[in-house]
């Protein structure tokens, strides 16, 4: 069964995974299984020899802070751009590039220091933070609340 299918009424384009290690890999593996359009690219060549041999996208080995690198990996035609090195400098010039140069609507980015989030949320680009995402889930594991009321 497919891990993720895309919904009906949009086009069929691909999602562009910046970084192709640990968090990228299994992205862009588990995207390309469900028979989705995927481009990686890593500046580490063994990064991307990481990926099994069933993966079915494009990969682009260099430095995802240079523009003409992106769209080598075919940005203009990407219809997601996921920015997830593992250096929050790099994420957030990836996807400012992504969304100020090529006007990509959606652009999700890693970030590690979850004090930058609002530089993120200033110019539209979503974050994950892996820090309070295991920080809630270790609360949950715990019995506890730590959403200070927040309403998600
Ligand atoms: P991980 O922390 O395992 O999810 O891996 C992060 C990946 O990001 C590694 O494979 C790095 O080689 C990659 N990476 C870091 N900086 C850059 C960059 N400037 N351009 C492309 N890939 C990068």
């Amino acid at each position: 069964m497919p891990l993720f299918s895309r919904e009906k009424d949009k086009h069929d384009g691909f999602t562009l995974i910046i970084g192709c290690g640990r968090l990228g890999g299994s992205l862009a593996t588990a995207l390309s299984d469900s028979g989705l359009g995927v481009a990686v690219i890593d500046m580490n060549k063994d990064a991307t020899r990481k990926l099994p041999a069933s993966y079915g996208g494009i990969t682009v080995i260099g430095d995802a802070t240079d523009p003409s690198l992106l769209a080598e990996a075919g940005i203009e035609e990407a219809d997601a751009v996921v920015a997830v090195t593992n250096n929050d400098n790099v994420n957030i010039m990836a996807a400012l590039m992504a969304k100020e140069m090529f006007h990509k609507e959606t652009v999700v980015a890693r970030l590690y220091d979850p004090d930058r989030e609002c530089v993120y949320r200033e110019f539209g680009i979503n974050t994950v933070c892996p820090t309070v995402l295991s920080s809630k889930a270790i609360a949950g594991m715990l019995g506890l609340d730590l959403s200070g009321g927040e309403k998600s």
